[in-house]
C-alpha cells in the first residue's frame, strides 16, 4: 500500500523538487496538527489567508447554513445571490465613496487579470507599469506583471506594453503618462520580502495618476483585510485606489477574490461588448457567506486594533546578532537573515520545533511572520523563543 506522502508525489501535480510534505489532519486557531497530534503555529497563515485564524466557528457556521440552502446556481452576474449582495453591501460600507462596485472572482490573480483588463476598457489605453519585484499571481497577465524575469522565463510573448519602475522610487513616476492605462502596485509589496513604501511616495504616486488619468490598482491581496494594521492598508497612506484588489483572507479560508471600484468605472464592462469579464464561479455563495462571516468576525473581535501592539512585541523580541532587520507593517513582517543558507536552515529547524514559517518568493534571505492576527502576546512570546533558538542552533 503506497503511503499519502507517496500518493502525493506520484499523482498530485508538483511545484518544486523540494515539497514541505508536511501532512496535517485537522487545524484550529493558530496551529496546525499532524496524524500524531503535534501542533504547529502557523506562523505564515497559509500564506496571508487564515487571518482571523483556521476554522473560526462563524465562519464555519455561516458555510453549513449556506451549504443547507444553495451552492452554485449560476454564473456570476446573473441571479440575485443573497450572500454575494450581502458580502459585497458591507465591503462597501466600510470602503471610501468611490468604491462601490465589487466584482467577485475566485483568486488573487483572477481579480490581477479583472483589473488589468477593466483599465484597458475604461481609459482605452494600453500602457500598464508595475513594479520591479513585485508579485500579483501566476496566470498570463498577472505573470506579465510579476517584477522579476527569472519567474518569466519559458513563457513569452506575455502581455506588451508594460514598464516596470522601482517600488518606492518618487523619480520612476515620470514614466507614468497620459498613455497610461494604469499603475499596478502592491500597497506594501509582500514577495519582495516586505517592503513598505514612504508615505510621500504613495501620495505622489496617487497624484501623479489622478494628474494623466491613469487609474491606480492597489493590490491588497496580501496586505488587505486587517494585516497591516488598518482595515485596508492604503488607509495607512490617506489615498485611495480606483481598483483595490483583494484575495486570501477575503474568504475566511474559502477561495474567493475581489476587483472593487467605482460604477463608473467597472460599467466599461457590461457592454460594447457585453460581458466583459465572466466567471463561472466567481462569488461562489458559500465562499461569500464564509466571507461575509470572516469579515464580522475579524470587525466584531476587534483584531485590528491589536496588531500594532503585536507588531511591536515581536519587533522587541526578536533582537539577535544573526538578525540584520525585521522589517514590515503590523503583522506582515520579514526577518532579514544574513544569507539564503542560513534562513533556509533556520526555517527547517523551526518547522522541526514546531513553528511553520517560509521565504518570499523575491527575497531569498528574510523569513516570513504573518501569523494570524488572533495570536495571543503569550503564543507570540513561545513563537520568538523558538525562532531565537532555532537561531542560536544554526549561528
Ligand atoms: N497579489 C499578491 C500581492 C499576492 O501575494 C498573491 C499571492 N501570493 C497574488 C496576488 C495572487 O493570488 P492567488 O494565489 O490567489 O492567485
Amino acid at each position: 500500500m503506497p503511503t499519502l506522502r507517496q500518493l502525493f508525489l506520484a499523482n498530485n501535480a508538483q511545484t518544486t523538487n523540494f515539497p514541505l510534505l508536511l501532512e496535517f489532519e485537522r487545524a484550529e486557531g493558530i496551529y496546525m496538527y499532524d496524524a500524531e497530534g503535534k501542533p504547529y503555529i502557523d506562523l505564515i497563515s497559509g500564506i496571508g489567508v487564515s487571518n482571523i485564524g483556521h476554522r473560526n466557528p462563524k465562519v464555519v457556521e455561516a458555510i453549513k447554513n449556506q451549504v443547507d440552502k444553495y451552492m452554485h446556481l449560476m454564473v456570476y452576474g446573473e441571479y440575485v445571490q443573497t450572500p454575494q449582495v450581502r458580502f459585497a453591501e458591507k465591503l462597501v460600507s466600510l470602503m471610501p465613496d468611490n468604491l462601490q462596485s465589487v466584482y467577485f472572482v475566485n483568486s488573487g490573480t483572477e481579480a490581477v487579470e479583472g483589473a488589468l483588463k477593466l483599465a484597458k476598457r475604461y481609459t482605452g489605453r494600453t500602457k500598464i507599469i508595475a513594479c520591479h519585484n513585485a508579485y500579483h499571481g501566476s496566470t498570463h497577465g498577472a505573470l506579465s506583471v510579476m517584477g522579476n524575469d527569472e519567474f518569466k522565463r519559458g513563457y513569452g510573448p506575455l502581455l506588451p506594453d508594460i514598464d516596470f519602475i522601482r517600488f518606492d522610487n518618487i523619480n520612476d513616476l515620470s514614466l507614468i503618462t497620459e498613455e497610461t492605462a494604469c499603475v499596478i502596485i502592491e500597497t506594501i509589496q509582500g514577495e519582495a520580502g516586505i517592503r513598505v513604501p514612504e508615505i510621500t511616495y504613495m501620495q505622489a504616486l496617487r497624484h501623479k495618476c489622478s494628474q494623466t488619468g491613469t487609474l491606480l490598482i492597489l493590490d491588497e491581496i496580501q496586505a488587505g483585510l486587517g494585516r497591516t494594521g488598518k482595515l485596508f492598508a492604503f488607509e495607512h497612506y490617506g489615498i485611495v485606489p480606483d481598483i483595490l484588489l483583494l484575495a486570501k483572507a477575503l474568504g475566511g479560508g474559502m477561495p474567493i477574490g475581489a476587483f472593487i471600484s467605482s460604477n463608473e468605472i467597472m460599467g466599461a464592462l457590461k457592454d460594447n461588448p457585453i460581458l466583459g469579464h465572466i466567471t463561472t464561479f466567481g462569488g461562489h455563495p458559500v465562499c461569500c457567506a464564509a466571507g461575509l462571516a470572516a469579515l464580522e468576525a475579524l470587525l466584531a473581535e476587534k483584531l485590528i486594533d491589536q496588531v500594532a501592539e503585536k507588531e511591536a512585541l515581536f519587533k522587541q523580541l526578536l533582537v539577535h546578532p544573526a538578525i540584520k532587520q525585521v522589517r514590515g507593517k503590523g503583522l506582515m513582517l520579514a526577518i532579514e537573515l544574513e544569507n539564503f543558507d542560513l534562513n533556509k536552515k533556520i526555517i527547517d529547524r523551526c518547522i522541526e520545533n514546531g513553528i511553520i514559517t517560509d521565504w518570499f518568493l523575491h527575497c531569498d534571505n528574510a523569513m516570513r511572520i504573518a501569523p494570524p492576527l488572533i495570536i495571543s502576546l503569550e503564543q507570540i512570546n513561545t513563537a520568538c523563543q523558538i525562532i531565537l533558538q532555532s537561531i542560536d542552533y544554526h549561528h
